[in-house]
């Protein structure tokens, strides 16, 4: 069938055209940060190869060998995207947290994890069997680039390793964890120069980019990170995938993440009852089980779509739109925006706040119920990092919830409005109207 043959049509006039927030919908979709709402080109994307769906790597048929260019063509558009070296990998996950577990799960022996307790906790969490240094909290990014530099130096010996510190002990192995763009503050953080700290101490690093990969242009060889790890529903593709890239030493020198079917290239059952198993050395080894093809053609679908819009032209929108909204903010005198390294650091769409007088869960519910806004209230999976901010505990929060507290009492919890591809300037308008 011919029809079968004919190439993918390449839809949508304007690739950052979101499906969800047009006008006649009137929804003001201002929470990025947790989801970002699909472009129409990824939908459309997505809906033109549905009627094509098929196995990934199980097939003669030709859904699946089409399936199968989809999936791997995917791959090459993300190192792509990423700017990934030669001999990188790219694993197809479920999501950032996912990709950072994926990691923690791949540490070499007698690894040392050094993490600043600011971080998103799927970022701060998932090394609970590694030995953690959990780094206090910089309020510039100069000192965020001092304490891991001072706390990289003073690692602990490791009798066993090979590796010899610039003072010429042994360390062993060691991993750095750190965001591009945090998802409370939107600011952004020095990665570059914390990744020259981290090498410059023989220690590696992965950049978590939930919140740097829509706003922002990643290059992994530019930055010299070892890995990246976002997640497709932040990027404008909701479709449950994530992505882990970068070197392949350790991941290849680790278990499987997942056992099963397509991460195993030869089991054979032994002489003596048991099973032998080869696993595969390739992104496929951490992939087992059928794949979300659909989430990271969606994927691929978003890094086609902003690499075309051009990240100039989204950055120069979305900078416009963050003046916008702090300099709306500074009018009302009771509000107060959040900042780790100052009022003037650069960010991405990502801005929260306190409103003196109010409790941020009612604010924000005030937002929905009168003016059709959806913004996030919260502790932001990220309780140290707002303790800091707000200089006070939130005490039995849930997980990534809200603590009660009456109307009028001290915040014990922050407001947060993210926007970025799309963002109409009515919403931001109607969101300040609100505000004021
Ligand atoms: N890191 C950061 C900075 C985030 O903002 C988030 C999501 N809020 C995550 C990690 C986790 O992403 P996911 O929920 O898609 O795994």
């Amino acid at each position: 069938d011919q029809s079968l043959c004919a190439p993918l049509p390449v839809l949508g006039e304007d690739v950052l055209v979101p499906l969800v927030t047009g006008g006649e919908v009137g929804y003001a979709a201002l929470d990025y940060a947790a989801s970002a709402p699909a472009l129409k080109r990824v939908w459309d994307d997505v809906a033109a190869y549905a009627p094509y769906y098929g196995s990934v790597h199980r097939g003669a048929g030709y859904l699946s060998q089409l399936s199968t260019d989809l999936f791997e063509g995917s791959r090459a558009t993300v190192a792509e995207f990423l700017g990934c070296r030669p001999g990188d990998q790219v694993v197809f996950t479920r999501s950032t947290t996912d990709s950072l577990n994926l990691l923690a799960a791949a540490l070499p022996a007698d690894c040392q994890v050094f993490v600043f307790e600011t971080e998103h906790h799927a970022s701060l969490l998932p090394w609970r069997d590694a030995r953690v240094t959990y780094l206090n909290a910089p309020r510039t990014p100069a000192q965020a680039v001092a304490t891991l530099e001072r706390a990289l130096a003073d690692r602990e010996p490791s009798p066993s390793s090979q590796l010899r510190s610039s003072r010429g002990g042994p360390i062993g192995p060691a991993l750095v964890c750190v965001t591009g763009a945090s998802n409370v503050t939107g600011e952004l953080w020095p990665v570059r120069e914390l990744a020259a700290a981290a090498h410059a101490h023989g220690a590696r690093i992965v950049l978590d980019a939930a919140q740097l990969a829509p706003h922002h242009p990643l290059d992994i060889a530019e930055l010299d990170v070892d890995w990246v790890a976002f997640s497709g529903h932040k990027l404008y593709a909701p479709f449950g995938s994530g992505v882990l890239a970068g070197r392949s030493d350790w991941l290849c020198g680790a278990e499987p993440y997942l056992a099963g079917g397509g991460a195993s290239r030869k089991v054979a059952r032994r002489a003596d009852g048991g099973v032998d198993v080869e696993w595969h050395t390739t992104a496929a080894r951490h992939e087992a089980g059928s794949p979300n093809v659909i989430g990271v053609y969606s994927i691929a679908s978003a890094c086609k779509a902003l690499t075309e819009a051009g990240f100039d032209r989204l950055v120069a929108r979305e900078q416009h739109l963050v003046g916008e909204v702090l300099a709306g903010l500074a009018e009302v005198p009771e509000v107060k925006v959040l900042s780790l390294f100052g009022d003037d650091a650069p960010r991405v769409g990502v801005i929260s706040f306190v409103v003196e007088g109010w409790n941020s869960s009612h604010f924000a519910a005030a937002l929905s119920a009168e003016y059709g806004i959806g913004v996030r209230d919260g502790l932001f999976c990220a309780h140290p990092l707002v303790r800091t901010l707000l200089g006070s505990d939130p005490g039995e929060a849930g997980e990534c919830g809200a603590p009660e507290a009456e109307p009028g009492e001290r915040s014990l919890n922050a407001i947060r409005v993210s926007f970025g591809a799309g963002t109409p300037d009515e919403h931001i308008e109607r969101f300040l109207r609100a505000v004021r």
